[in-house]
């Protein structure tokens, strides 16, 4: 099946949204529920590369690839392939009733990619969210106990106990409570925010975490601690150096599992396969989604199989976990970030991006930190060069011209004051200039 050519230019021909898009909005206001939001209302016709085709003839240059998902590209050619090829055979079997080889042949690939070279099992599921409550579980039932850790600005999903885990009440917590218990927040080591400054945040912070672990739960009670190695809603905080060793190092010690929620930085984005190899950590348990299987929804747990399968059969699983289009994806996907060395590429990309950020900063001081690594970079807007104060208002008139000129940019942080880059890895560079020149006109017109 051949993929239409997305041509990799962006192109503005009406207003953003257009016509035909501000149409379907209004009638989808009719028909879909309002909680759902879209940060940007262009009805998309097609994608490819560093593109979004709209329903009236724009197209744009993507900087949100559906927030980290499409890394190896939308639509991609072998992954679009490789999916077709798997729908003409069998769309569905349920693994739990008559399994197939490609659920298989993805945990094999998973256990290989991911950190360490321990004995691992995998186990597939469809959400980001199911995989870290699946992890949860897993880490209750292997250690006996039930508090779990995690950090302020942390976020891991929407179901009621991801809820819990997630740090922001809104949007994602306000009115939906109660939530689940047992569940145990700690300081992050957040350098821009920290307050004796960033150069000891990672060792601060860490003390501080395990001594109120330490102090208000009791490590013996504690079944897991749960972090994204960069987070990403949160603002793409990258945690101190030395913080995450530090955790990971007091885990081991005292039996507690060590899980990395790689769902947002997994698969290449962060110029590594996974972000957790940047300091060499090796995770008890790793969370996967988004970026794994090129938009088709598959996510997964990975882990020693000692942990893994301290869980007795029958007590995992779901219908539609590791559907098999979702695994020929997946395949595929993997596939395509070792061929097209993505992971190279995303650190390329991080070159580029941070030096014309930080290039860009020097000249306002509204931008009070650029931060991140590879393809996952940021910006956090405050009030002035000496105030940290968070300045949501010049972000939203930032994104506001962004968004106007064709360039799909996403926001993230606590404070809703941080504006996040997360190109697929197959951007050419000319798209990526383009989309870093718009935004720095942005500034220039505020
Ligand atoms: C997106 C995300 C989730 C939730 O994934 P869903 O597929 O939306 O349920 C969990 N953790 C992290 C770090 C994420 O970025």
């Amino acid at each position: 099946m051949a993929t239409p050519e997305v041509a990799q230019a962006r192109r503005i021909v009406t207003e953003i949204p257009g016509p035909k898009s501000r149409a379907l909005q209004e009638r989808r206001r009719s028909s879909v529920a309002q909680g759902v939001s879209s940060a940007l209302p262009v009805y998309v016709e097609r994608a490819g590369g560093g593109i979004v085709e709209d329903i009236d003839g724009n197209a744009l240059i993507d900087f949100g690839a559906g927030i980290a998902v499409t890394n190896v590209g939308n639509a991609s050619p072998r992954v679009v392939e490789r999916a077709a090829e798997q729908l003409a055979k069998f769309t569905h079997t349920c693994f739990m009733v008559n399994p197939y080889e490609g659920y298989v042949e993805v945990c094999e690939a998973l256990n290989r990619i991911t950190p360490g070279d321990h004995e691992k099992r995998s186990l597939l599921l469809n959400s980001g969210a199911e995989a870290v409550e699946n992890a949860v579980k897993i880490a209750r039932a292997a250690t006996g106990r039930t508090a779990v850790v995690v950090f302020d600005h942390a976020y891991h999903g929407r179901t009621n106990l991801t809820m819990a885990l997630t740090a922001k009440n809104m949007p994602y917590k306000q009115g939906f409570g109660p939530f689940a218990g047992e569940v145990y927040r700690m300081p992050m080591a957040y350098p821009f925010r920290w307050p004796t400054g960033p150069g000891d945040c990672g060792p601060e912070a860490a003390r501080q975490a395990i001594d109120q672990i330490t102090a208000q739960i009791g490590a013996q009670n504690v079944a897991a601690v749960l972090i994204e190695p960069i987070q990403g809603e949160g603002g793409f905080i990258v945690p101190g150096t030395g913080f995450l060793p530090e955790l990971a190092d007091f885990c081991r010690a005292n039996g507690i599992v060590f899980i990395a929620d790689e769902i947002q930085t997994g698969f290449a984005r962060t110029g590594d396969m996974f972000a957790c190899e940047h300091e060499g950590i090796v995770p008890d348990l790793i969370t996967t989604a988004k970026g794994i299987a090129g938009g088709l929804p598959l996510s997964a747990v990975t882990g020693s199989a000692e942990l893994m399968d301290a869980v007795h059969a029958g007590g995992l699983g779901g219908t539609y976990g590791g559907n098999p289009a979702a695994c020929a994806a997946a395949l595929a996907a993997v596939e395509e970030i070792e061929s097209q060395q993505l992971v190279k590429r995303a650190r390329a990309i991080g070159e580029t991006m941070l030096g014309r950020l930080r290039a860009i900063a020097d000249r306002y001081g509204i931008i009070g930190d650029v931060r991140g690594r590879g393809a996952m970079v940021a910006i956090e807007l405050v009030a002035g060069a000496d105030d940290h104060t968070p300045n949501p208002d010049a972000l939203g008139e930032i994104v506001r011209y962004c968004h106007s000129q064709g360039l799909i940019l996403l926001t993230a942080g606590t404070y809703g004051n941080v504006i996040r880059m997360l190109p697929p890895l197959v951007i050419g560079d000319d798209l990526l200039d383009e989309g870093l020149s718009i935004l720095e006109e942005a500034f220039a017109r505020l």
